[in-house]
């Protein structure tokens, strides 16, 4: 299929050639005609599926087609969890849209709001915004929604992780009714379906990849080690490889900064990217990994989203997620736009919960390789068999419950082992027979 056929204007046309793109994605080809129609619309999509061309070409179209808007108001909101995702999506937006009169702006926290402010006082066809900020921005008056035609949610799972439901519902109670309404997500969670019942109408449903699978392009194994081997594992592995640009993807914001120091010190560029840097640090990093200044760009998960960098070739889980569908973003992050990507996870003998959640998830047991030199004196446990499940979030409010409800009190006569002593029985039984390796590879 050609871009032509999908009844977009020569001026878009024109940018999607400077692009340099030949035909549209799966994803592009399926919600073109949606928008276009002024149908709301579902997708699922992961990021480095185009989806941003996705939404943005066919908004250009339709609001090219429209009035310019009043002072202070806006004709398409398109809102996403973080900063970095915000700018991109505006990027996109401003590249797209390089030959209409359609005018652009992003907001977003941690940087000033007078020169926002400003900004907004024309009127914006299209902004792009944060939550928090935009709540700000209309609490002192410098938006107003009724001229709003089009609204997008961008990445709506990690808004809800990011525990920005109740912001979005406070904005989607300032919207006017009649709209059209747009929701990205990567997975469509029950938790998702719940928030889109409010929001959109009569949705037409796209997925153009199945529910929590993982992108074709990517090749991902798990490597197992010890956890005090993990550091001397990465450096080797980057060092082994030549590789020039690696992310690498720490659960914690200490982790993160600990991994780029480590990696530092052995001559390897790095920086760590998280919620606790600033923006103005947050952009340069990435600004530095992109140009290839840094080597290793280590981030936690949150801060990766929005991380858009063509071709990126490797991507290391420094630790595995605590939630299994991070693991599909993490991965997500390279292979991008159906080019080849490898993702490695590290994995020590403690993370084999968070493992074979993952595996549940992704209905696919993780091929193990392990490297020479690196092996481990505690074994990975062997997966179990696949049983499909029902993926579902933790809750944090579950979490207590489900703690209190297992939890064995002290002194109690209750005559079970203790949950400790009960999963390392269960670890013993899993690793019987006693080989030492059992990963086909490196028998
Ligand atoms: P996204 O999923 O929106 O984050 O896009 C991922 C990457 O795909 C971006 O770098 C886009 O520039 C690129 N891209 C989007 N649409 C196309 C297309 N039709 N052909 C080739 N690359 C594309």
């Amino acid at each position: 299929m050609s871009f032509t056929t999908l009844g977009l204007s020569p001026q878009i046309l024109d940018a999607i050639k400077t692009e340099g793109y030949s035909e549209p994605s799966p994803i592009q080809e399926k919600s073109i005609p949606i928008v276009l129609e002024g149908k709301d619309l579902m997708a699922a999509a992961q990021t480095g599926t185009g989806k941003t061309a996705g939404f943005t070409l066919p908004i250009l179209e339709r609001l090219s087609n429209g009035k310019s808007p009043s002072s202070n108001h806006i004709r398409t909101l398109i809102l996403t969890p973080t900063r970095e995702l915000a700018a991109q999506v505006h990027e996109s937006v401003k590249t797209y849209g390089q030959n209409l009169p359609i005018s652009s702006s992003v907001v977003f926290g941690g940087v000033g709001i007078g020169p926002q402010m400003k900004k907004l006082r024309k009127g914006i066809d299209i902004l792009v915004a944060t939550p928090g900020r935009l709540l700000d921005l209309h609490s002192q008056n410098a938006v107003h929604f009724d001229e709003l035609e089009v609204l997008v949610l961008d990445e709506a799972d990690r808004m809800l992780d990011m525990g920005f439901i109740h912001d979005i519902k406070r904005i989607i109670k300032l919207l006017p009714k009649k709209r059209q309404t747009l929701m990205f997500s990567a997975t469509f969670s029950e938790d998702i379906r719940r928030l889109a019942k409010g929001l959109v109408y009569q949705p037409i449903e796209i997925s153009v990849t199945p529910r929590n699978t993982t992108v074709e392009a990517i090749k991902h194994w798990i490597c197992p080690v010890d956890k005090s081997s993990k550091t001397a594992l990465l450096i080797h592995l980057i060092n082994k490889g030549e590789w020039q640009q690696v992310l690498v993807f720490s659960r914690t914001k200490h982790g993160a900064n600990r991994i780029a120091k480590n990696l530092d010190k052995k001559g390897i560029n790095s920086t760590a990217i998280h919620g606790n840097k600033s923006q103005g640090a947050r952009t340069r990093a990435l600004s530095e990994f992109k140009s290839g200044k840094v080597r290793v760009l280590v981030a936690t998960d949150i801060a990766a989203r929005g991380i858009d960098i063509d071709q990126l070739p490797h991507v290391i889980n420094f630790d595995l997620p605590s939630v299994p569908e991070d693991y599909v973003h993490r991965i997500g992050r390279t292979g991008r736009a159906g080019r080849e990507g490898e993702a490695i996870s590290l994995v020590s003998a403690d993370e084999s919960k968070q493992l074979f959640d993952i595996e549940r998830l992704i209905q696919k047991q993780l091929e193990r390789q392990l490297e020479e030199g690196f092996w481990p004196k505690h074994d990975v446990p062997k997966s179990p068999e696949l049983q499909p499940v029902k993926s579902k979030r933790p809750k944090k409010t579950d979490n207590t419950k489900t703690h209190k409800k297992n939890s064995i009190k002290k002194n109690s006569s209750d005559p079970r082992p203790k949950n400790n002593q009960r999963r390392r029985d269960d670890q013993k039984k899993l690793n019987k027979p006693k080989k030492k390796f059992y990963w086909g590879k490196n028998k």
